[in-house]
């Protein structure tokens, strides 16, 4: 978009207070992720559920001077306020215009799954053939839909929008501000069902949006669908694909065998080779051949465009480099919408400095002036520190770029030239188009090479936060247990992670890990749970705070706060003893606690306790007796103090089972990587963790022949083995040797055979189709399960996790 402020109020009715000439190109919603302030202007949505005018302070901070907002806020200075009556309301309108006057060809995909993939196969298949536009993510909601629109700007030909509803007649209100030129219509499952009285009124509802479309292609393998799109929009092209007898477009082989998969498309046949065969994928693919079609692309131009999707991975990839540096690869594709979304994601790590690779971006038609001029103002706003540009258009605006920029013709230059080694301490991006082959930038900077890694995903950690969240007051406060290096998944990138999503509170075993989080830039309140006396020091040096939980530490560690200068209350917290037995005060202390804390220059932080039994509905006698004591004692204390500290008792199957004793805050520990006692809670979460190595070797061990140490396993029919290079030093217990415990391979179950060594492990495979050296092995994530793993070692899923070995690579990914 491109409007002044004026224009912007004239098209919604608002009203201006300040410079209305200023032009506006980009509406950020999320003070987080602005990742320009130049003609961009911030808005604070409300929902029913949230106010966006919380974060009006933190966009100005960021350098934005126009705010949309349902209030002016006087406090500011200098700033030029939009002021609508209805924050999302204004969004669609504009949205509504601003599409309606622009001149692109439109795609609208709706369905209940494959929205996004699709979208994102369509993009990758397309912008290098049109100047296109897409929704980010899957931005189709209410909100998510007006914002991509407004994304539209003069030079795009193409549009490709992804449109959801989860409510009857959210569509109508869509396909108002919305309506595509080309429907699209994926699956048709349950998945949004549940505010819908039946399927055809979800149906119906999904079909609105292609009220004034010219062309239809939808999936033809629900006969409701079917039945319904030919009733209503017989006037229109309608072309439907899909696995069943009658769609117009199908495949006519047969896909379990090891062939290209033949497409029927009309009177033609599209022929390709195929990895995935499953349904999910193929009917995708069909759709999306049936769009390219209709756009004009050639048969043979539509085979080399699906080969060269195999990747598709639309996540980035944050890996732990050499020499303290944060990698972020992103080598797959590059075009200006993928650049933004890569910048965003730096912004999330606060490493003061940065470096950039970034290559020529290739195969756009557009003017490569203004294209740089555009790529080269997005990268000078984020302040790096260096630049490395490779390729030979990029670098012939070298001069645009503002960082200390260095230029080279390819990749291999850039290896050669030894820069990139030299970094230290840096959040490094790569970011580049697929035939610079940046990846390999990736193996030099990478900390540890190992085909063994323990990939977490971020945002499954916050989907399980918002769950646990979900079920609380939104006033309870909630701290993460980062102790034992984030229950093994890595303190720092969790707490980084935690801190930019607003954590009250972060919580550690030993002091040592919370100097190494304050070291690393970690600004949250951390409190220090076991607190060693010798560290009491070092805990005022870094500001942490901590439990207390007797007189005697107490004493010591008032000692130490009087050493120190220190000339306010010192933050800390008292831990009382209700039926663990572990550490804290007793009932009968609480008279003399008070006297002492009310001669002491302390601030009572918090008071709390630990449930011994949460997880468990059989000690839930126990449990209520627990949470008695510390309402009893908590109370009392607070009484005595004369002031309200924060009070917190439950843990992760605390907050789920006795969610009323929540007081003012909870600690979530193990919930948060998505494991929950109770079936029904589990199927709520997501799973966080996976654990994952490749094949070594397959060999074909004869009848009568053993393997491994001891000769443990003895083949009595011509056997196929893999070997994996994983081995008890990296965190798996030798007691799950000899078929104990079993791997994950092509989704079987594949048994561990004979002892398991220090660096390596066998497992047997006879029963797999088709499975090679390279593939991956799953030690566990969904099957097995982390509970299923942590059974094969008669243990806890909290062992497992922090018995992995630092030696396996940590990979944090977003999706
Ligand atoms: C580890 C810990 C927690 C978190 O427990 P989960 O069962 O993982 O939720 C909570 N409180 C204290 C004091 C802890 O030590």
């Amino acid at each position: 978009m491109n409007y002044t402020v004026q224009e912007i109020a004239g098209i919604t009715n608002a009203q201006v207070i300040g410079n209305k000439d200023i032009v506006i190109k980009n509406i950020a919603f999320d003070s987080r992720i602005i990742y320009s302030t130049k003609n961009t202007a911030f808005i604070a949505i409300n929902t029913p559920k949230n106010s966006g005018e919380k974060f009006i302070e933190s966009a100005i901070d960021r350098g934005i001077n126009v705010i949309i907002s349902e209030h002016q806020h006087q406090q500011f200075e200098n700033i030029t306020w939009i002021v609508v009556e209805n924050s999302v309301e204004f969004l669609q309108k504009l949205a509504k215009y601003h599409f309606e006057h622009s001149h692109l060809q439109s795609i609208g995909i709706t369905g209940s799954n494959g929205k996004t993939i699709l979208k994102e196969w369509l993009y990758q298949c397309l912008w290098n053939e049109f100047p296109t536009v897409k929704s980010p993510k899957s931005f189709n909601s209410q909100i998510g839909l007006p914002l991509s629109l407004l994304q539209i700007n003069d030079s795009h030909k193409l549009g490709i929008f992804e449109v959801g509803i989860s409510n009857p007649h959210e569509m109508e209100k869509l396909e108002n501000i919305f309506h595509p030129e080309i429907g699209l219509l994926t699956h048709i499952g349950t998945a949004h069902a549940a505010n819908f009285q039946s399927e055809e009124e979800l149906i119906d509802e999904k079909i609105t949006l292609f009220k004034d479309s010219k062309v239809i292609i939808y999936n033809g393998d629900h006969p409701l669908v079917d039945q319904k799109i030919k009733e209503l929009y017989s006037s229109k092209k309608l072309i439907s694909y899909g696995f069943k007898d009658g769609n117009q477009v199908f495949i006519k082989n047969n896909i379990s065998r090891e062939e290209n998969i033949i497409v029927e498309y009309g009177n033609e046949e599209i022929s390709f080779p195929v990895h995935q065969r499953d349904e999910a994928t193929l009917t995708n693919a069909l759709a999306l051949i049936t769009v390219l079609k209709e756009l004009g692309i050639e048969n043979e131009k539509i085979v080399e465009k699906i080969n060269a999707l195999k990747a598709v991975e639309m996540r980035l990839e944050a890996i732990e480099g050499i020499k303290g540096n944060i990698v972020i690869n992103d080598s797959f594709n590059l075009d200006l919408d993928s650049l933004k979304t890569a910048l965003q994601f730096l912004n999330e790590y606060n490493k003061p400095q940065k470096s950039l690779v970034l290559t020529d971006i290739v195969g756009v038609n557009s003017n490569s002036q203004e294209l740089y001029e555009e790529v080269s103002e997005l990268v000078n706003e984020q302040k790096f520190d260096t630049v490395f540009l490779i390729g030979d258009e990029i670098t012939k605006f070298e001069e645009l770029f503002k960082a200390a920029t260095f230029t080279f013709i390819n990749t291999q230059e850039l290896i050669e030239s030894k820069h990139l080694t030299e970094i230290n301490n840096q959040i490094i991006l790569l970011k580049g188009a697929r035939k610079f082959e940046i990846e390999k930038l990736k193996d030099i900077l990478e900390l540890r090479k190992h085909d063994t890694v323990l990939e977490i995903n971020l945002n499954a950690i916050l989907h399980n936060i918002n769950y646990h969240k979900s079920l609380l007051k939104p006033t309870t406060k909630m701290m993460a247990m980062v102790k034992a290096n984030a229950y093994g998944l890595g303190s720092y990138e969790i707490s980084e992670f935690l801190q930019h999503h607003h954590i009250d509170y972060l919580g550690v075993a030993y002091a040592d890990e919370g100097v190494e989080l304050r070291k690393k830039g970690i600004t949250t309140p951390i409190v220090v749970m076991n607190p060693e006396q010798h560290s009491y020091k070092t805990i005022i040096e870094y500001n942490l705070e901590p439990e207390l939980y007797s007189f005697r530490v107490l004493e010591l560690f008032y000692e130490a706060v009087q050493k120190s200068g220190y000339d306010k209350k010192y933050p800390i917290h008292i831990k009382l003893e209700t039926g663990m037995h572990r550490l804290g005060f007793k009932g009968p202390e609480l008279d003399e606690l008070s006297e002492t804390l009310l001669h002491k220059n302390l601030k009572v932080q918090s008071i709390l306790s630990h449930l011994s039994s949460s997880d468990m509905p059989e000690e839930k006698d126990f449990t209520l007796q627990q949470l008695n004591i510390f309402d009893k004692n908590s109370s009392y204390l607070v009484g005595k103090l004369g002031y309200r500290p924060i009070l917190h008792i439950l843990n992760s199957s605390g907050i789920t089972s006795y969610t009323d004793h929540q007081h003012d805050m909870v600690r979530i520990g193990i919930g948060m990587i998505g494991e929950s006692p109770n079936s029904e809670i589990q199927k709520q979460l997501r799973s966080v963790v996976s654990f994952k190595t490749v094949i070594s070797q397959i060999s074909s061990v004869e009848n009568g022949e053993s393997v491994g140490y001891s000769r443990k396993f003895k083949a009595d029919h011509t056997t196929k083995i893999a070997t994996i290079p994983v081995g008890y030093a990296d965190g798996i217990p030798r007691l799950i040797g000899n078929q104990i415990g079993s791997l994950g391979v092509n989704k079987n179950l594949a048994p561990i055979v004979g002892n398991i060594c220090m660096d390596m492990m066998m497992i047997n495979v006879d029963h797999i189709a088709n499975v090679k050296e390279g593939d991956t092995v799953v030690i566990f994530n969904a099957h097995p399960s982390l509970k299923e793993f942590a059974s094969y070692c008669k243990t806890i899923t909290y062992e497992v996790l922090t018995s992995i070995s630092p030696r396996v690579k940590r990979i944090y990914i977003k999706d």
